[in-house]
């Protein structure tokens, strides 16, 4: 088996707001080289990094109804919690360690906003969203809701005391992750001890990259990756390592491209323009279903 390389470290971008209650740097399409393409299935990406907000005891912070078409969209809670609902009665809250997986398909509208406790407390407030993309076959699928607990997620330990990996989804060592997907994905927690360190082995022509949600890490012996920033690895070689410099939660992304064409307008993302422009109209029309802002 042949090492798999960093190809790029990418800094941060400068954050901006998501709504009120999200401040969030992309780092997918918009980091440099990291587009939709590049990182295929995983077409966006934003990142809340560490923030403290102050209670809003009142208004609940957040972002109101909009749709989405095309793909799935999740969020995974490192601090803080967000409340969620959406045109498919699906929602819920989730909390620091738990994931929301919702297959957006044929469309659902939804909102987002720091959960009611939140917003009465503030507090440090951390999360990642991505949007998974879909297959063609898949993407005018009827919507569904996976709230996954951190309890539901596999936790398998490290080598030496180095901390453990958590299987959202796919596998890792034979263990299979908590959610289901539509196409083959690894998206993996690795919170490592101090001197930890995990190997992850993933398919060479997989789409791979890490995001440094914890402290820092030094990946294949050679790379350091510092806090906040995102790696990108080459699509050659299947190993690589990452060992915790100091006490760290890495995020690890591996997909197999769907290798089909996008068309992504705002919070659709479909195969041809036509299909876009009907989802404009579907919107319009009210085919989304209804959601109370
Ligand atoms: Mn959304």
């Amino acid at each position: 088996m042949s090492v798999k390389q960093v190809e790029m470290v990418l800094a941060p971008r400068e954050p901006h707001y998501v709504g009120d209650g999200f401040r969030v740097h992309n780092f997918i399409p918009s980091g440099y080289g990291l587009t939709m393409q590049r990182m295929d299935p995983f077409i966006f990406l934003d990142y809340a990094s560490k923030f403290h907000f102050t209670p809003s005891p009142s208004k609940a912070k957040g972002v109101g109804v909009h749709p989405h078409r095309g793909f799935e969209t999740v969020t995974i809670a490192y601090q803080g919690s967000v409340a969620h609902h959406d045109s498919g009665g699906g929602g819920g809250v989730i909390s620091k360690g738990d994931v929301q997986w919702m297959t957006a398909a044929s469309g659902v509208l939804h909102k987002e906003y720091h959960s009611e406790e939140f917003s009465k407390t503030g507090g440090d407030f951390q999360m990642v969203q991505l949007w998974v993309n879909l297959p063609a076959k898949d993407k005018m699928s009827t919507p569904k809701y996976q709230a996954i607990s951190n309890a539901q997620i596999p936790k398998i330990k490290v080598p030496n005391n180095g901390g453990e990996v958590e299987v959202i989804a796919g596998n890792y060592e034979g263990h299979t992750g908590a959610a289901t997907t539509f196409s083959p994905i690894h998206m993996l927690n690795a919170k490592l001890n101090k001197e930890g360190e995990a190997s992850f082995i993933f398919p060479p022509n997989f789409n791979t990259g890490l995001l440094v949600i914890e402290g820092s890490v030094m990946v294949n012996g050679i790379e350091a990756v510092p806090l906040d920033h995102f790696a990108l690895f080459a699509n050659a070689g299947e190993i690589f390592t990452v060992k915790a410099t100091e006490d760290s939660i890495v995020l690890i992304l591996s997909g197999d491209p769907l290798n089909e064409p996008i068309a992504s307008h705002g919070p659709f993302v479909m195969n041809t323009r036509q299909e876009i422009m009907q989802a404009f109209e579907d919107y319009e029309q009210g085919k989304f279903g209804v959601l109370e802002d």
